[in-house]
């Protein structure tokens, strides 16, 4: 169990100033599981004077010292492995074996990958007549969002404490528990007092007070379009580094040649995993206009059987926008056909995995990211038509391309303004990195791209 119900700042487990808390509900029953400060601007200050504190002894801190401790925190979490996975079930409402394969699995593996990097990355490189030292950012204010609780912080953590940064973190309020899970690990890995500080609270008021902290000199935001615009600009105002991962809108474009009953039944799977809640989700199939009804009729029976698979969505205002987005589906004369508005549960914020045929590009849930178990179906005439449509929206997050031959998906891949594709399905690689073009975003996570987000440059000539 989970030892600590507080914001852990500096090294030391404590309430909010205020002593305000927020409740935690799982979503599943709505029922309310815990409580955890809510953290203020007060708060917010408090954490990042103990980053700016810890800085220097840990930007000098050697990559190897800074390895190990990242290794520790790897095993600090394979310890919790169990807990995450109950934790995130209770907060997020995510079957538990989903949560264990994904919720507590992916991050260990993106620890895990830092762990490496930190000890391998050239953080000095020879040119010419320079050498160009590649020092950490500075403190850095990590906003992170509820849909992968977990991963969200590790790979925005990871990074930077690999990069010789310090880090304040205010986690979504509807996924708290799986933070302070974290901060723990942190803690029983050894790192010092303020290298990592969590404080729990509302976006608007902790998030926001972190994002405007001028203490603050990266700050890395996942979450919506909206809260991700104003970050950026007020970071403009402050010429101060963002990463932002935003929406997505992305394409899964089934190409005649592919093999149609496997491309449609992984990317139903793709859309309804994790209840339709992940931004780079293939949420709009393409298919050639001589496999349209038989894609529909395919996706329709694999969405029906994935029903069982399925937790709730997090709250109610993302249960009351995922359904008005099916309610506009049907107004703007999509064909429903699977799930939709009936209730598949009278307890919890539960959706049907939804699936809408007879969608044309320029609709709302074609355009819109829904972030709810709801797939559009479009057709197009060739491939100039595909490319248009895949690339018609103002997100560029990620995609999947299927063919007969990898050669073929990868030509067509090669065409779409997106930050990421799956050839035939593709795997996860911890290491590849992950992040929009257009207004999915600024940056990129994991890997060394990632890594160098929260590094900049200094070069000395001889
Ligand atoms: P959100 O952007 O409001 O929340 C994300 C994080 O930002 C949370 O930690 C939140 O507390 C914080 N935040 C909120 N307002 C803030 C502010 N003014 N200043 C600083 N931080 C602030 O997202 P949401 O309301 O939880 O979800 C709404 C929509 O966002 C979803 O329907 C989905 O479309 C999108 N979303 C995208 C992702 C993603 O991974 N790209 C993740 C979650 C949500």
């Amino acid at each position: 169990m989970k030892a600590h119900d507080g914001m852990y700042i500096d090294g030391a487990w404590r309430p909010a100033a205020s002593g305000e808390t927020i409740d935690v509900v799982n979503p599943a029953d709505e029922q309310v599981i815990g409580h955890v400060p809510a953290g203020s601007a007060e708060d917010i200050d408090t954490a990042v004077r103990a980053a700016r504190a810890a800085l220097p002894g840990w930007a000098a801190t050697p990559p190897a010292e800074r390895a190990a401790s990242l290794g520790a925190l790897r095993d600090a979490l394979v310890a919790r492995k169990d807990e995450i996975a109950e934790t995130v079930t209770a907060e997020l409402g995510s079957p538990l074996a989903f949560s264990q394969a994904v919720h507590a699995s992916v991050p260990i593996a993106v620890a895990d990958s830092y762990a490496e990097l930190a000890a391998t990355h050239a953080f000095e490189e020879k040119v010419g007549n320079s050498v160009v030292y590649q020092e950490p950012i500075g403190v850095v204010g990590a906003i992170t969002p509820w849909n992968y609780p977990l991963h969200q912080i590790v790979a925005k953590v990871a990074p930077a404490l690999a990069a010789g940064c310090t880090v304040v973190l205010k986690p979504a309020e509807d996924t708290p528990l799986t933070a302070q899970l974290f901060a723990e690990a942190v803690d029983e890995a050894g790192i010092p007092a303020g290298v990592f500080n969590l404080v729990t609270g509302r976006g608007p008021v902790a998030g926001q007070a972190l994002a405007e902290h001028p203490g603050v000199d990266l700050v890395s935001f996942t979450g919506s379009t909206a809260v991700g615009r104003q970050i950026g600009a007020t970071a403009g105002a402050a010429i101060k580094k963002v990463a932002l991962e935003l929406g997505g809108k992305s394409a899964n474009v089934i190409l005649p040649s592919a093999d149609l009953a496997k491309a449609v039944n992984v990317g139903v799977a793709n859309v309804m995993s994790n209840s339709g809640q992940t931004c780079s989700a293939w949420t709009r199939m393409l298919v050639h206009h001589d496999q349209y009804d038989e894609a529909v009729r395919l996706a329709a029976t694999a969405a029906a059987k994935y029903g069982d698979r399925i937790g709730p969505v997090v709250n109610a205002k993302q249960y009351a926008r995922v359904r008005s987005y099916i309610e506009k589906g049907v107004a703007e004369g999509a064909r429903l056909v699977a799930g939709g508005l009936e209730r598949p549960s009278p307890q919890g914020y539960f959706i049907a995995p939804t699936v809408f045929a007879d969608v044309t590009p320029g609709m709302t849930i074609a355009q819109e990211e829904i972030f709810g178990p709801v797939l559009s179906v479009l057709r197009y005439d060739d491939e100039d038509d595909a490319a248009r449509i895949a690339n018609g929206t103002v997100y560029g997050l990620a995609g999947a391309v299927w063919a007969g031959e990898e050669a073929e998906a990868v030509a067509f891949a090669r065409r779409l303004e997106t930050g990421q594709v799956d050839i035939n399905g593709g795997r996860f690689n911890p290491r590849a990195p992950f992040g929009g073009y257009k207004q999915s975003g600024v940056g990129r996570e994991l890997g060394a791209h990632g890594l160098s987000e929260y590094l900049q440059t200094k070069s000395l000539q001889f």
